[in-house]
Order: C-alpha cells, then structure tokens, then sequence
C-alpha cells in the first residue's frame, strides 16, 4: 500500500512539473526579445575613464558574450550627431546630421520614411519602449519613435509619441508635452519613481520625470525620480510576455557631460560627472544582461552613437582632448549571441539594427520603407471623397 501511494505521488508530482517545462521550452522558441542599449557619446575609451575614476571594473566588458566596433559616419558628415546616429541604429539607414527618421533624400517625409526598429517590434506582435535619461523629445529616443526634419522639433516629436501606440516612453520631462493628449490616448502618466513603480503590465505609460536627478548612480536624497537602472528593471518587467519585446535603453549623461568646458574650473566635475554616468549605464546593462541569462531569448546589444571628447591617454591619464563630438569607432558589446558580431569585427552604425531585425526575424517588416506624407494625404481626400459618393 505505501509502495502505490508512493507510484501515485511521484505520478502526481511528474504531472505537476510537466507543463513547467513545457512552457519554458515554448517561452525559448517564441519571438525573441532585443534590449538596444545606447551609450550617447561612449566610446570604448570611456569605459577606460570610469576604471580610472570611479570604478575596479565594468560589468559589460567582463560578463559579455561578444564584442565589436561600429563606425559612426553619418550620410553628410564624417562625425555624426545624435539624431543621424540615432536613425542609423533605429532604421538601419544612414541620413545627414539633424535629422531624425527621415531619408536624407526626402527630409520632410513626404514620399516615404523609414520604419525604425520599435515600429516594426509592434508590428511583428511585440511589446515596444523607449526609455533614456534624457528629455524625452531627445535626439536618440526620437529617432525610435517619431520621424521629422530636425531634432529641435520639440512639438513636433512629442505630439507624435503621444499619438503613437508604443507601450512606454519614459525620460526627462519636456515643456511640449501635454498630460491630457497622452492620457486620451490612452497613456498612463507617470512623474515619480514611487508611480512608476506602481505601473502594472497590460498598462502603456508616458514617463515624464525630474531631468536634473536621473542620470546619478542612485537616487539622490529628496530627488523623486528613477535612476536609468530602476526603469530598466521596472520597464522589462512592464514588456516582458509571450509576445515578445523590443526596448531601447539610452544613458544620455555620458554625452551630455563629456560636452561640457575642459577649462581647469570644470575638468574635475566633467571628469567625475562622465565617469558617474558610465556606472549608471553599466549598472543598467547588468539589469538587463541578468533578465537575458535569465531568460534565455533575449539579446542585448550595447553600442554608442557616436564618441564625444576625444579621449585620449596623455602622461598616462584618459584625457579629454575635445568637448564635441568625434568620429571614432564605438563599442558593439553582446550578451546573448555569440554569433551578432565577430571578435573585434568592424561594422557600420545601420549594420547594427540591420542585424536586429534578422534576430528578430523581422523579414519584410524591417529594414522597410513606409509610405510618406503625401499618400496619407492622398488616403485622406481619396476617404472623404469616397463617403462623399456614397451617401
Ligand atoms: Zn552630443
């Protein structure tokens, strides 16, 4: 008796594991998940800055699967700005400085705009967000989520995220944006770290937070908002689901203070500032890399825009040698494949997200060419005019 009470529970307890693993091995063959981390102005000098000035090591040099070189030209300029570099790891395509998401060719849009990576992640059933320490009309959030001339199109770039159906865009606050458009379209607005924390999954939120405190390393005393590594912990928690998800992660400040005077009153603060913002990045990538092991289908990728400083070894120091932007190749680092990039392979910045979508299995959607301006134009006066007939 107790030998077939034994024979029955081990049966019970088989059966009870069984859709467990079931699962999980679904979960490994269902649409992969790619977390696109973008270290605005990080060039692989920087990482050496932040061991010379803050920390014994970084996490994405020692645990990653996987690294390479991205060369950051952008179509009209051989040192690119955020919003061309942008567009090549969000559309895969090259376009001139200043613009974002739009062709170089066709710069208003009018006849065609490329699709960009989180477009096409909605399109193929995912989950799709955006999150960066900077404000959220910046150069490299927009270049994910809207398409326009110049990156100084503040209105313009926020009126078209709070239209868009992305599941969460989350930065610095910006004067343009207006809580009731987002909100009736069905955003949920979140200003502090305590409301985001409190976001559910199924919700799709619109984070505006304080500017000034989300680049640190930790939340400084009094500062009501996230750091980088808080929302990249609660926004892969919010996407993470058997559909998938793209999201984009950018760490801003590296850029920001590296453009700040290398006059002697400033050096020390731009120098300890960057060097911050390089940990706080780091300790982002980590929350991801960990999620990715964890998981088991996601890929992430870490890369830079474009290198800003011109870092340099002078009487043995990293050295800021510019307080603009340069053209030197940047990081590819992998966690996740072993096989994006070879051992110190060179590539071009568009080749990165050309990449993605493959792993993605993206096919027809991306790299994709939409329709401009003009066919929704045409669409809406060919609509109008058929209803006209019809009555
Ligand atoms: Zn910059």
């Amino acid at each position: 008796m107790k030998k077939l009470l034994a024979v029955i529970l081990s049966v019970l307890i088989f059966c009870a594991v069984l859709p467990f693993s079931a699962s999980a091995a679904e979960k490994a063959e269902g649409p992969a998940n790619v977390i696109l981390m973008i270290g605005d102005g990080m060039g692989w000098n920087h990482l050496e800055l932040a061991k010379q000035e803050r920390v014994k090591s970084l996490y994405m040099e020692d645990a990653c699967d996987a690294r390479g070189w991205s060369m950051t030209r952008s179509q009209n300029k051989v040192v690119t700005d955020s919003a061309a570099g942008g567009t090549a790891l969000s559309s895969g395509v090259r376009t001139n400085n200043r613009y974002v998401a739009v062709y170089h060719y066709d710069p208003l849009g009018w006849f065609r705009v490329p699709r960009t990576l989180s477009e096409a992640a909605l399109l193929s059933g995912r989950r799709s967000g955006v999150i960066t320490t900077d404000t959220t009309d910046g150069a490299t959030p927009a270049s994910f989520t809207a398409h326009t001339t110049d990156r100084s199109n503040s209105a313009d770039i926020t009126r078209q995220q709070e239209k868009s159906d992305f599941d969460l865009i989350w930065g610095g606050a910006v004067a343009a944006f207006s809580a009731s458009r987002a909100q009736k379209n069905g955003f949920s607005v979140v200003t502090t770290l305590d409301e985001m924390q409190a976001l559910q999954p199924g919700s799709r939120s619109f984070g505006q937070f304080d500017y000034d405190m989300m680049w640190r390393t930790k939340v400084a005393e009094g500062s009501t908002a996230p750091t980088l590594s808080q929302m990249t912990e609660k926004a892969i928690s919010l996407l993470d689901g058997d559909d998938g998800f793209f999201l984009m992660v950018e760490g801003a400040h590296i850029d920001k203070w590296s453009h700040t005077s290398n006059e002697p009153d400033n050096y020390d603060t731009k120098v300890a500032n960057a060097a911050e913002a390089v940990e706080e990045f780091d300790k982002a990538i980590r929350v991801a890399a960990e999620f990715a092991k964890k998981d088991g289908n996601t890929l992430v990728v870490i890369t830079a825009d474009h290198e800003t400083g011109g870092l340099k070894i002078i009487d043995g120091k990293y050295t800021y040698t510019s307080d603009s932007h340069t053209g030197v190749d940047v990081p590819v680092i992998v966690f996740g494949s072993k096989d994006f990039i070879g051992k110190d392979e060179q590539i071009e910045n568009r080749q990165v997200a050309q990449r993605i979508g493959a792993y993605m299995g993206m096919g027809e959607l991306f790299p994709k060419a939409v329709p401009g301006k003009l066919f929704w134009a045409y669409a809406g006066v060919r609509d109008w005019f058929l209803t006209l007939i019809s009555r």
